[in-house]
């Protein structure tokens, strides 16, 4: 059962605590800033599904145990654990704990603002001695003071006086629900966190912790003001993994006690025990000397300018407003702050996937970034750059040139257990360098080009070189790789790949073409640049010319078809009820791949190849993953199958307020809701990037009456505004910029805006889905007999 939350424009509610939706909400409502998150626990900690408290990139190496040891597998993973909790504070009313699952819950609302950035939560609570209170809480996670949460605390006594007891804590190495049932991974992540050092002074403490194994150091640090009565007691304890200030005081009835807590985290591979803390106690201070009016005013402001950027008008469908916003709101979340760390598949909000990055980052996320907060797009590219010598290791253990980037990691090695899922999973590497070329088409930032891009596309391009080969007819072939459709593995000439291959190889040699130096720098010579032109030029594309489709992969139309008619509709996601050995040797689909590479790389498709491809694969694919009803979005918008196009980017939306894939509770779907973006912006935008060039061909589905963006490009702001009949396109800043229009050049300036009727969509046939994994239809407009 998914929560029950009403639709407004600009916030999640909850009017009344659902315990079966507890998960759900923890993962709905958690707060993050792409270095620090907090997830939507109940303040007093318990009842919860999985308490959260992360940082970025602060994991524990486990042991990744194989059932049959092979050479080249890695032997060592990486999870994310909970930190130190400082979201902790606990409530005595007279002398009953607060606790919902006692006494009567007269009032529970929780409110996730996507305009101010915070979370509140109204409670009213009857002990089970009748004692009743008003606890109302806020919470931040600063966007603008990375190191920085704060919390408003305010507990009222209402008909009777009440004495109260409110202990604030810090907590490290709260006990966890198992992660695995293996006990060698259970063992590693049992209180992972080793008590340094400890600090205590009269309204905060300090708690300084290494991890076991990964040792990594973490600080946290909590302090309060306290507004109430005159005379409140403050105590103050600290010892290795809790750290307590406890408020006690007599409230009349009507008086409150309000207590601000401000929380400081930070970790080191490399600081001292010294610098931590004292990095801490100082972000702490910045806290305190900013105080929470200011906070809060500050996050109020940041969000403010985001919106302004980024926001996406849907008039027509208010349930999907709000769910766009919501998903911007998170992937906002995951990345603003992260700094040249990565962005893991659930941000900062569960621990599902271990806290990995996939290619998720570079293929679903970044497109957003670009366009609404390049800074964060390049940061993240950033630290692929900054892993570089592990990937550069892992292609050597390969036997591989260059460098070969992990498809799951936290810290930038390889922490795939499968191979064929996870190394094979080469793609990864030509997406970051899509990555890398389309962030410097959007942005134009030469100096990121100087910096990190020409290396990672140099590297990347090498592995391909290296990992294809010439056939005798001189086709470059790439053999024996997993595509994005994991119901496929080790296949021979992935379109996908092979195509986001040739890519790479081209954008290296202009990368090398553009900063002849940098080339210098990494050893490119004449023949090498030579030879990847020459695999650019060759490299193989199947095509089945019986059915006049693309094969996914050499063969793959000849391969037995899936019995969908016999497949019970509960046995999806078939991964979980049929081999693999089963699924790779059929056709069907787990999320779109061929449809992948016909968004990504547009121009390599006819108008009537794509058309062709699109009913073809829609035929067998399934979604058993979660980024692929965006990527369907696009391409049905492309081909004038609008309704499709509105019922997936309903789907992608909407799946982790409708729990969609039954496992919002790990952690919210950063890419899938970063893909509702897309299904807009390149769906009913028809946006695409050629080189620096920005293309549209927008269309409304018929139920909408408007959908307007705004995006940046180029150090210009630009609005896009959609009608049934007409765009209207205005550039809000910057200098001229040259845009297409359904194919129709035009310049535009800051002077006026130009609006463009919209050409009418062909008739063409209707794509049909596996029987029972069609998408749920949000509103039927078109007679589909
Ligand atoms: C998908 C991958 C994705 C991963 C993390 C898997 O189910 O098949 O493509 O990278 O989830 O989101």
């Amino acid at each position: 059962m998914d929560a029950a939350l009403p639709i407004e424009p600009w916030c999640i509610s909850e009017k009344e605590l659902d315990l079966e939706a507890l998960g759900q909400t923890e993962s709905l409502f958690a707060l993050a800033n792409g270095h620090l998150g907090l997830r939507g626990n109940l303040d007093e900690g318990e009842p919860f599904n999985r308490p959260g408290t992360y940082l970025n990139s602060f994991y524990e190496s486990r042991p990744l145990p194989h059932a049959e040891p092979a050479y080249g597998n890695p032997e060592s993973g990486q999870t994310i654990i909970n930190v130190t909790n400082g979201k902790l504070i606990r409530l005595l009313v007279d002398d009953e704990p607060f606790d919902i699952r006692y006494g009567r819950l007269n009032k529970h609302e929780r409110h996730l603002d996507l305009r101010s950035g915070t979370l509140s939560r109204e409670v009213d609570w009857t002990s089970p001695a009748g004692q009743s209170a008003i606890v109302r809480s806020t919470r931040m996670v600063s966007f603008t003071q990375r190191a920085v949460a704060a919390i408003c605390y305010e507990v009222e006594a209402v008909e009777k006086a009440t004495r109260v007891v409110i202990q604030s804590e810090l907590v490290a190495n709260e006990p966890m629900p198992p992660f695995r049932k293996d006990p060698r991974v259970s063992a590693a992540l049992e209180s992972p966190l080793v008590a340094e050092y400890q600090s205590e002074w009269e309204t905060g403490a300090a708690l300084v912790h290494m991890t076991k194994a990964s040792k990594l150091r973490l600080a946290a640090a909590m302090d309060h003001l306290v507004e109430g009565p005159e005379s409140v007691a403050v105590e103050m304890s600290a010892q290795q993994d809790i750290a307590r200030t406890t408020f006690t005081c007599q409230l009349g009835p009507g008086e409150k006690l309000r207590i601000t807590k401000y929380l400081a985290y930070g970790w080191s591979g490399h600081r001292s025990r010294a610098a931590l803390f004292d990095q801490v106690i100082a972000a702490l201070n910045a806290a305190r000397y900013t105080g929470w009016d200011e906070l809060v005013a500050e996050q109020g402001l940041y969000l403010d300018r985001f919106w302004a950027g980024a926001d996406i008008e849907i008039d027509g469908d208010v349930e999907l407003q709000q769910a766009v916003r919501f998903g911007l709101f998170h992937v906002l979340q995951a990345g603003a702050r992260a700094e040249e760390r990565p962005i893991a598949a659930k941000g900062l909000t569960g621990t599902g996937y271990e806290g990995h990055a996939f290619w998720d980052t570079e293929i679903f996320v970044l497109p957003v970034f670009n366009h609404t907060l390049p800074k964060a797009a390049a940061d993240v590219l950033r630290w692929r750059h900054s892993t570089l010598d592990a990937a550069r290791d892992r292609a050597k253990a390969l036997g591989l040139k260059g460098a070969s980037f992990p498809w799951r990691t936290i810290g930038g090695q390889e922490c795939s257990g499968y191979w064929p899922a996870g190394t094979a999973a080469f793609h990864i590497n030509a997406d970051i360098a899509y990555a890398v070329t389309e962030y410097i088409h959007c942005t134009g930032d030469e100096q990121f080009d100087r910096d990190v891009g020409v290396e990672l596309l140099v590297e990347t391009a090498r592995l391909w070189y290296s990992l294809g080969h010439f056939d005798r007819e001189g086709k470059f072939r790439i053999d024996g790789v997993t595509g994005p459709d994991e119901y496929d593995a080790l296949s021979d000439n992935n379109v996908y790949t092979n195509l986001m291959a040739r890519h790479n190889l081209r954008a290296a040699a202009e990368a090398v073409e553009r900063h002849p130096d940098i080339a210098g720098h990494l050893n490119v010579h004449e023949h090498e640049l030579a030879s990847w032109s020459s695999a650019a030029a060759s490299v193989y594309i199947p095509f089945d010319d019986r059915l006049r489709v693309h094969p996914q992969c050499e063969g793959y139309t000849l391969r037995q078809s899936w019995d969908f008619a016999h497949t019970d509709p509960e046995s999806y996601p078939l991964l979980l009820n049929y081999p693999y050995f089963d699924l790779y040797r059929k056709q069907v689909i787990k999320q779109a791949d061929l449809v992948l590479a016909m968004h990504l790389q547009s121009r390599a498709f006819s108008e009537e190849q794509k058309a062709r491809n699109f009913i073809y694969y829609e035929r067998i694919t399934v979604r058993d993953s979660s980024l692929s009803a965006a990527t369907q979005a696009v391409v049905a918008a492309e081909l004038g199958h609008l309704d499709l196009a509105y019922d997936y980017l309903g789907e992608t939306a909407l799946v982790d307020l409708k729990d969609v894939h039954r496992n919002a509770k790990d952690g919210v779907h950063i890419a899938s809701m970063a893909g509702a973006w897309s299904a807009l912006v390149s769906g009913f935008g028809g946006m695409r990037t050629h080189g620096p060039d920005l293309y549209f061909s927008p269309r409304l589905p018929a139920f909408l009456n408007r959908i307007s963006f705004n995006l940046r490009h180029h150090d210009r702001r630009l609005s896009v505004v959609i009608l049934p009949n007409y765009a209207t396109y205005k550039l809000q800043s910057g200098e001229p910029l040259t845009l297409r229009h359904h194919g129709e050049t035009f310049e535009l300036t800051t002077d006026k805006a130009i609006t463009y009727d919209i050409p009418q969509t062909k008739a063409r046939t209707y794509p049909v889905q596996p029987v029972g994994r069609e998408p749920r239809r949000r509103h039927t407009t078109l007679n589909r007999s």
